[in-house]
């Protein structure tokens, strides 16, 4: 980890709490979970960050993940010009992929492989299976 960033991004948000884990991720409202040295992992913290920035709390449905996801990289990039790290666009877009490829396989229906939709309840439902 870059002690620098992880120094300045403690002092600009000292509300936060920071803990180590296996991986980098989010837990609302405010903790960010310090994965392992890895590439990116500058970025990663700085997305994780956003999330609670942007005050992003449960999802219902896969899709308000995949916009939270977005957004939350959306707003790494103003974090990252800030710090002056490294915007590696090919890695946002391959991390944005992995949610797209887990969003496409988490829709497919079961059953007949039609994409299915989601209500905003989360549940899923197929439009063949189910006959609208
Ligand atoms: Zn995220
Ligand atoms: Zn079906």
């Amino acid at each position: 980890m870059n002690e620098r960033l992880f120094n300045q991004v403690r002092n600009d948000f000292p509300d936060f709490s920071f803990r180590q884990g296996k991986k980098f991720a989010f837990r609302p409202p405010t903790t960010v979970i310090i994965g392992p040295d890895e590439a990116h992992d500058d970025l990663l913290l700085l997305h994780e960050v956003s999330h609670a920035v942007l005050k992003h709390r449960d999802f219902k449905t896969n899709i308000e993940r995949l916009k939270m996801e977005s957004e939350a990289w959306e707003k790494a990039k103003e974090l990252a010009n800030k710090y002056k790290i490294e915007v590696d666009e090919d890695f946002i877009q391959d991390e944005l992929d992995t949610y797209r490829d887990w969003l496409h396989k988490k829709s497919r229906c079961p059953k007949c492989g039609l994409t299915r939709f989601q209500t905003p309840d989360g549940l899923y439902h197929c439009p063949r299976c189910e006959n609208f």
